[in-house]
């Protein structure tokens, strides 16, 4: 993974901001998978180009189709909550994105083939924003980084050495907390919620 980093040096938020909009601006026009032909537009990313914390999910789904922006539908919403009752904080903390930029049909999974087609884009954004910690976002986007047969049950809530200086965790995704209500110890919203405290605690620390 390390070797996907390309060599992007920006000194400052400025730059940040500027290298993310180039990026932005050919991804726009991207039709190297299937999935331009049944977007609305691509879902590059919301957030602070200097954010500590880049929280990567998997793709976007109709409402971020159709606002352009990831993490904004009824999961995006119960990620805020989460979020904030862990003392994160959205809008300053957070530069937030997909591993893949346009919707697959019908909610579907990813393919391999569209993620290694959609890959530099994020390994683009990863090198811009320089993050202090990514939060992986699910089995999917697990997988796209470790192995294709890991379950984020097994992972989730550990601190792993995926990249040299930056602290990488798997977390459960909303979409999947969204069927799970219970809030009882060791429940999936229980266990996101510590996660999510480990994340604050970490964040302070660095
Ligand atoms: S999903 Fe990624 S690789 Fe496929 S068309 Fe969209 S931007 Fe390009």
């Amino acid at each position: 993974m390390k070797h996907l980093l390309s060599s992007v040096v920006c000194k400052n938020n400025e730059e940040k901001q500027k290298a993310l909009v180039e990026l932005q601006n050919i991804c726009s026009q991207c039709r190297a998978c299937d999935l331009c032909k049944t977007r609305s537009s691509i879902v590059f990313s919301d957030g602070r180009a200097d954010a500590p914390i880049m929280l990567i999910g998997d793709a976007p789904g109709p409402d971020e189709d159709a606002a352009g922006k990831p993490f904004v539908g009824r999961a995006g919403q119960l990620l805020n909550t989460f979020l904030a009752e862990a003392g994160l904080d959205r809008d300053k903390d957070f530069y937030i994105c997909n591993t893949i930029k346009c919707k697959p049909p019908q909610n579907r999974v990813p393919t391999n083939e569209e993620k290694r087609a959609c890959q530099a884009y994020l390994f683009g954004q990863i090198s811009i924003v320089k993050p202090k910690i990514i939060l992986l976002c699910g089995t999917t986007v697990l997988q796209s980084f470790i192995d294709d047969d890991l379950k984020i049950t097994e992972i989730r809530g550990k601190w792993l050495n995926i990249f040299d200086d930056i602290e990488v965790m798997a977390i459960s995704h909303p979409s999947y907390l969204l069927r799970q209500h219970s809030t009882e110890p060791n429940s999936p919203r229980w266990l996101m919620k510590k996660d999510l405290e480990k994340v604050k605690a970490m964040l302070d620390e660095l």
